[in-house]
């Protein structure tokens, strides 16, 4: 049957400015980089896009690399495009990103203008798009002077194949000094995606205050450290979980004793604020400048779980300060 998207969409979702650009975003976005490959189950993907969106997530993040196998996320998105999406295009904003190991050789990594190039021809080939709505570069590439790079960004706005542009895992420095460059050139550069949850929070020294001069907003990526910031491995290592998973990117030892001990008691608090610890780290990375929290998920239900974090966005300076003393 032809999916028809819920009428009451855009009832509850809350909608955030992205810096001082004309885009708002949803506080939540979904990203692609798990459970969206290849290996994975086509109907649950197209469940969970379909009820994203049905919940109010207009952006869906990709890159050319999501997989496994890379490549085949942004596959797999185009259809589910095709197949249901497309009449709501206008309504959706989608990216993509280059910047990582794609295909053998010197032209299928890093950041020259050779490979964005090609690399965003493939991935609107995939997607079965003309545009993606944001494209970025992935990572600063060190052994590529970064004008070459960011024109290519440039480049890519003027020619159509992207609306805006923005920069990924860059530090404050490099993304001062990409500002500049954007500048000068008008670009677009509307968005910075950075790690950030409760466990990694380097983008409070000095990210943050660079966008927020630049007049640019952020998204930020595992805002649940990967499922460890939920209530998952309160009890060990679950059968379905990411950790679980040989071809994910999250490893049992990454689940330290340590760790576990911070989130029982997170989750206490969570608990305390009639919350799971999913929607508390949710809000929390959301509760100082940055504009959505990018998640991940693998079924239906965590995504209707995380939407409802925000009918409770607001922390005490009680609760606050806890969160600091349990994170020390
Ligand atoms: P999260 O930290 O949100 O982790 C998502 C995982 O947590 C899910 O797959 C699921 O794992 C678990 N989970 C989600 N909700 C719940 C819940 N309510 N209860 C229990 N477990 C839950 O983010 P991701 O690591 O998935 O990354 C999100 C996105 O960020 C990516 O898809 C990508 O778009 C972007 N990203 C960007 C990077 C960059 O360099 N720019 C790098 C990495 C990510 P399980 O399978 O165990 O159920």
């Amino acid at each position: 049957m032809t999916y028809l998207a819920d009428d009451k969409r855009y009832d509850t979702m809350k909608y955030r400015r992205l810096g001082k650009s004309g885009l708002l975003l949803p506080a939540i976005s979904l990203g692609l980089w798990h459970n969206f490959g290849d290996v994975d189950n086509y109907i649950n993907m197209k469940n969970m896009v379909t009820k994203a969106f049905d919940l109010g997530i207009t952006h869906f993040d990709l890159a050319n690399n999501y997989g496994p196998n890379p490549g085949s996320a942004e596959k797999n998105f185009g259809r589910i495009l095709k197949e249901e999406l497309m009449p709501y295009r206008d309504e959706l904003i989608i990216s993509s990103k280059a910047g990582y190991t794609m295909w053998p050789g010197p032209y299928g990594d890093h950041g020259s203008k050779k490979y964005l190039v090609s690399s965003l021809d493939q991935s609107l080939n995939r997607l079965g798009l003309d545009y993606v709505d944001i494209f970025y570069h992935h990572r600063p590439d060190p052994d590529t002077n970064l004008e070459e790079s960011l024109m290519t960004l440039d480049l890519m706005v003027r020619q159509g194949k992207a609306l805006y542009v923005g920069l990924s895992n860059y530090n404050a420095e490099q993304t001062a000094k990409a500002v500049e460059i954007f500048k000068e050139l008008r670009t677009p550069f509307v968005i910075h995606q950075p790690r950030y949850n409760m466990f990694d929070r380097w983008v409070e020294d000095g990210l943050l205050d660079v966008l927020e001069d630049a007049g640019a907003g952020s998204i930020a990526f595992v805002p649940l450290a990967q499922g460890v910031l939920t209530n998952k491995y309160l009890k060990g290592i679950p059968e379905d979980s990411r950790a679980n998973n040989p071809t994910a990117a999250l490893k049992v030892k990454d689940i330290t004793e340590e760790k576990l001990e911070k989130v029982r008691k997170l989750n206490e608090l969570a608990a305390e604020r009639g919350q799971s610890l999913a929607q508390m780290s949710i809000v929390w990375v959301l509760r100082d400048r940055v504009t959505s929290a990018l998640i991940g998920a693998s079924k239906v239900e965590q995504i209707v779980e995380n939407v409802k974090a925000l009918d409770h966005m607001e922390f005490t300076a009680e609760e606050l300060k806890r969160i600091e003393e349990i994170l020390k």
